[in-house]
């Protein structure tokens, strides 16, 4: 018989780094070229979850388009993500709340590679804080960044490209709505709705060969999300022991889901949410003083 394999590998996470730069070594699971010719336009792709989806994407083959409002940050990004992967990527500045930006941002992506295959809606805002505390203008803007620019994102694409060419949508959400989690009402209905476009545009767009998912990741290491939300204070405080599989997530296991969601792994899924959480939402603590505990500790 050939090699036992290790007790757990299924749920042995791939390494990964902390920090905005690319992984120094990195073994294919899937197959290296199935993005081979495509193009990723990614919002967020900057920093965080959307730069390791990048990478990941541009090391199976793709270039990528990365847009968000810092065009310093996705120009820096971008460098990294050439120098580590050798595929083409394409800084851009846009503000996802402002369509004809977006479309500025498409037309030139569309002038330099000709074609656009996957959008991944990754760009959000968030922080904790009480509904009692949240002011009106806070809630607005997150709503505005993260769900009104998921839809203005995707109609752009729709219009300007998926509608004639078909395409593949993968809206990053969370699972804060799935229990009311607290200091979340904002990025929660924000999230939530996201989920709910998922599924219409799936029923309207698919006619079209548009597939489009969600995504909702759990505490991710080495994010902004992660370290604004408290993630280093629940890792001290074993918060992550109650987790089923009893740790945070890392952005490369997000970016791996999301490689099965944009790619023809996935051809018969649309319309739907993909949880890559470890089970935490099932079992984590959703208690209102605690949390005001972690949000005071991890107020900047
Ligand atoms: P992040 O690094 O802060 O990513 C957010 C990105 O959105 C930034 O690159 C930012 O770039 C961009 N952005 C913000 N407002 C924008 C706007 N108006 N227009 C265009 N781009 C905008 O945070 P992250 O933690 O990696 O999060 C990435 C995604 O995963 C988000 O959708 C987040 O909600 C989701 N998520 C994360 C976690 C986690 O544990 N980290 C958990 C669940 C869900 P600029 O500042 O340059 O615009």
């Amino acid at each position: 018989g050939g090699a036992m394999a290790e007790r757990g590998a299924a749920s042995r996470p791939p390494p990964d780094l902390d920090t905005d730069e690319c992984l120094r070594e990195y073994r294919h699971l899937f197959s290296p070229d199935i993005l081979a010719g495509q193009v990723a336009f990614i919002t967020g792709g900057g920093s965080g979850i959307g730069f390791r989806i990048a990478e990941i994407f541009m090391r199976h083959g793709c270039r990528t388009v990365i847009a968000s409002r810092n065009l310093q940050r996705v120009s820096e990004a971008s460098k990294k993500l050439v120098a580590a992967t050798g595929q083409q990527c394409l800084p851009l500045s846009v503000d996802v709340r402002q369509p004809q930006t977006i479309a500025a941002a498409v037309d030139e992506a569309l002038k330099e590679f000709k074609r656009i295959d996957i959008l991944v809606n990754g760009a959000a805002g968030n922080f904790l804080c009480p509904a009692s505390a949240l002011s009106f203008n806070a809630f607005k803007t997150v709503i505005d960044i993260d769900t009104i620019g998921t839809f203005n994102t995707s109609k752009v694409l729709f219009e300007k490209y998926f509608r004639d060419h078909g395409g593949v949508i993968v809206n990053i959400t969370a699972t804060l709505s799935y229990r009311g989690q607290a200091l979340q009402v904002h990025a929660g209905s924000a999230k939530a709705a996201i989920d709910a476009m998922t599924r219409h545009l799936a029923v309207e767009w698919g006619p079209n060969k548009i597939r489009v998912n969600s995504l909702a990741p759990g505490p991710i290491t080495g994010t902004e999300g992660y370290r604004r939300l408290g993630g280093r204070f629940a890792e001290e405080s074993s918060h992550f022991d109650v987790i089923p599989l009893q740790r945070a997530g890392n952005k490369t296991e997000i970016a791996h889901s999301t490689l099965y969601l944009a790619s023809c792994l996935s051809s018969y899924v649309t319309g739907t949410t993909l949880v890559v959480d470890g089970g935490s939402w099932l079992t984590s603590a959703n208690n209102f003083p605690a949390m005001l505990g972690i949000a005071s500790s991890s107020a900047k």
